[in-house]
């Protein structure tokens, strides 16, 4: 056909060595990126010459790229047009390949004013993703520079999932969402539509869904077990008509929105619409906080099924997807174990017990969906009792569901919460609330989604992986970007491009493009990646301590206050909220310290600090907190190592001055053993002191126990040591901190023996009883 012969004829270009990577800002990286010398201008006004219109009748990518040319390059005159009479000056023209090409394949090539697209109608939407990403503006002026790309997808499934159920999200922002989704060339939007806190879609059948169900009265402040509420009622729920609108939205994007009706568990909204679905028949209420409750839909009672078919009949009727999620996961027993229903079904059907109850549920609707042409995703506990047998798996709960399902040849798509969670936190310093966690955006881009225990053909059952944002802790939109941006970027590489095309440092290169761009585009992402690292040091004559700021990128300075330069600049305190932002205007960051070399810290202080391009803030404030007593940055050594899980900074944690207040917040700031400890401090020429204290942790539910003893010791030469004294009184002072305190006569032995006792086996009738407990010990004062 004349569209290859054309692009053949073209390709005698002049290649460049190496790729400069911010020439061609592309996420995710194409499988072939050639580079070249010159650009193409976009100019007023801007043609268009449309080649093999009538085999590209499904193509939504030239009216989506036309009207992004109206609408952000104020583009106004494009002309469709099929000869080369208008001698505009720019031309794009469009071709269909020759052979059979992988789903989403495209070729595009720019060459001065020329830009040839050569795919079926999805690569050619997503060739326009990629050409969108390479426009750039230089004095003014728009230009594309001149390439030549072959591109595909590594997996068929790329998917973001939503939580509404937690939260409502606008329709407004749902298609916002789908564009993020359509930018990275993601093509599945998985639509968690119902919750134990609101069921979020019309079914005319059952109006009380919507009229009940999607209504609280209130809903938890802070994190989960803070039992405070507001007294705001939160209601929303997505119209059928508004349903249709979005799929069609996302349809036009390639992406098709995959909906999730849960069951039986995270159900109790719509119990509360129609208490008949449960076994204890109620009454029930939407829930106002977080977790995993005890009511789930009754697996005996038939009528049960017949809403829920009548229920996905409706939500069949809207989205044509050919999956329909039905969660499956987190699902209790124990209404079932003594339902007289459920136990009824499980005698009558032959079932072993309540988990092969569940399984009979998910099969039986399965069924039904495999009958109207319809295969159900669920969560990884489908496994648990038996798998329905056409069901692909969602493997959340790590990848041990996945690589079973994919070994029991069934289809999996990996969600696991280690590098898929979106809700999770990307920085140690988030300034509001997560759901816990740590996932920076390296972790994310390092996934791997074939489990390397896979063999070929196994591995062919993982369709690809899924970033997972449940908002329990994100109640709008600005927090959901923040939460998915950069992270969903990240994870778009993994599942678009090459395995072997993947590269962090070259994925770092372009990171400044992709905030620049994320910011042009008023998306609220977290900069967390620019986050300083910090780490306290002893100093060689133990004198105070080292406090050593490092960023990742080395072109950034770091600015930073202490006490000092605090007072000096009149720093206005916090104000009632504790936001720091009132305090930390650029005004004030202006008169910040310069960072060169750590900092030494001789006294209490506490240290703010950030990174800054120019006059610009670019990383999260970070801020630390000295507290200075006598033995704080002497030299320290313990008898015996922490536990490999909790090391902490090493020995040097127990006297570095940082003293940990809320709770686990930060597991360098604590050594963690299984045993006692027994630690030596070194103090030098020390003043008199007549106190040791000891700070620990105590949390039950972690089978974290406070020490059972503290026994101290001194001596003068370190051979031969006097008690002073020991303890087991645990002073509570915090969430799930407490202090242990021996108190002697005055001495000015140079050193200090500290015994600190492991609880013990943990009684029983709480958390882990009969294990051992878990010793975590923090600051050890001197006083
Ligand atoms: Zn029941």
């Amino acid at each position: 056909m004349l569209m290859k012969k054309i692009l053949c004829s073209l390709f005698v270009l002049s290649m460049l060595n190496a790729v400069a990577q911010n020439k061609y800002p592309i996420t995710p990286m194409p499988v072939e990126l050639k580079a070249s010398t010159g650009s193409c201008e976009i100019r007023q006004p801007f043609g268009f010459i449309l080649h093999d219109m009538d085999k590209h009748a499904d193509d939504n990518g030239t009216p989506l790229f036309q009207e992004y040319l109206r609408k952000k390059l104020h583009i106004t005159k494009i002309i469709d047009g099929d000869t080369h009479s208008y001698g505009l000056p720019t031309e794009i023209h469009l071709g269909i390949p020759e052979k059979n090409t992988p789903d989403g394949y495209y070729e595009l090539e720019v060459k001065n004013q020329q830009i040839y697209i050569t795919a079926n109608a999805i690569g050619t939407f997503y060739a326009y993703q990629t050409l969108i990403q390479l426009v750039q503006k230089k004095a003014g002026k728009y230009y594309i520079p001149n390439c030549s790309i072959k591109d595909y997808p590594r997996f068929a499934y790329r998917g973001m999932h939503l939580d509404v159920g937690r939260h409502f999200f606008s329709v407004n922002f749902i298609k916002k969402y789908i564009d993020y989704l359509a930018t990275y060339k993601y093509n599945n939007f998985h639509w968690h539509l119902t919750e134990d806190q609101g069921w979020r879609i019309e079914i005319k059948k059952y109006p009380l869904l919507t009229q009940v169900g999607s209504c609280r009265d209130r809903t938890l402040i802070g994190r989960y077990g803070s039992n405070r509420y507001d007294s705001i009622p939160y209601c929303g729920y997505y119209t059928q008509q508004q349903v249709k609108e979005i799929v069609k939205y996302a349809a036009e994007r390639y992406i098709t929105v995959i909906p999730e009706i849960e069951m039986p568990g995270h159900s109790t909204a719509a119990l509360a619409s129609y208490p008949y679905l449960g076994c204890t028949k109620g009454p029930y209420k939407v829930m106002d906080t977080w977790g995993v409750l005890d009511d789930v839909y009754c697996a005996g009672n038939d009528s049960t099924y017949r809403f829920l078919q009548d229920v996905l009949d409706e939500v069949m009727g809207l989205f044509p997807s050919k999956y329909i999620h039905i969660g499956g996961d987190e699902c209790p027993k124990e209404r079932w174990k003594i339902c007289p229903v459920c136990q009824k079904k499980i005698k009558d059907e032959g079932l072993k017990d309540e988990h092969a109850l569940q399984s009979y549920f998910i099969q039986r609707i399965e069924k039904y969906l495999n009958s109207k042409g319809r295969k159900i995703i669920g969560w990884d506990e489908i496994l648990e009792g038996g798998l329905a047998p056409n069901a692909t798996v969602m493997s959340w709960r790590g990848e041990e569901g996945g690589i079973a399902a994919a070994q029991d040849n069934h289809d999996v798509i990996m969600t696991p919460g280690s590098h898929c969670y979106l809700d999770h936190s990307q920085s140690r310093n988030e300034d509001s609330v997560t759901i816990g966690g740590y996932l920076p955006l390296e972790k994310v881009y390092a996934y791997e989604p074939v489990p390397a225990v896979l063999n070929a053909s196994q591995a062919k059952h993982v369709l690809g992986a899924q970033g997972n944002v449940w908002t329990e802790y994100m109640a709008n939109p600005e927090k959901v970007e923040y939460m998915i941006f950069p992270r969903m970027i990240a994870l778009s590489e993994v599942l678009w491009s090459q395995k072997e095309k993947r590269n962090w440092n070259d994925f770092e290169k372009r990171l400044p493009g992709i905030f620049e761009r994320l910011k042009q585009a008023k998306i609220n992402f977290s900069g967390a990646y620019y986050d300083l690292s910090p780490t306290i040091l002893p100093t060689d004559n133990y004198d105070g301590v080292l406090y050593k700021l490092e960023t990742k990128d080395k072109s950034l300075s770091i600015r930073y206050m202490d006490n000092d330069s605090k007072i000096q600049m009149n720093l206005p305190q916090k104000n009632e909220q504790g936001k720091k932002e009132d305090v930390l205007s650029d005004v004030y960051w202006g008169q910040g310290k310069n960072y060169s070399n750590p900092i030494l810290i001789k006294s209490s202080n506490t240290i703010l600090a950030s990174s800054y391009k120019g006059k610009e803030q670019i990383s999260n404030t970070i801020e630390q907190n000295f507290i200075f007593n006598k033995a704080t940055g002497k030299k320290i050594s313990i008898n015996n190592a922490p536990s490999k899980s909790y090391p902490g900074d090493g020995a040097f944690t127990l006297v570095n001055g940082v003293q940990n207040n809320k709770g686990l917040a930060k597991s360098s700031e604590f050594l963690g053993f299984l045993s006692g400890c027994e630690a030596i401090i070194d103090m030098g020429t020390p003043s008199p002191y007549n106190q040791v204290v000891v700070h620990a942790l105590r949390q039950e539910g972690s089978w974290i126990w406070q020490p059972l003893t503290v026994t101290v010791f001194t001596s003068q030469d370190g051979v031969n040591y006097t008690s002073m004294g020991l303890t087991d009184d645990f002073v509570v002072s915090g969430n799930s901190n407490g202090t242990m305190t021996v108190k002697f006569g005055n001495t000015s032995n140079r050193f200090i023996k500290v015994q600190i006792e492991n609880w013990g086996t943990i009684p029983s009738g709480k958390p882990g009883a009969s294990n051992t407990a878990w010793l975590f010990v923090d600051e050890i004062e001197v006083n």
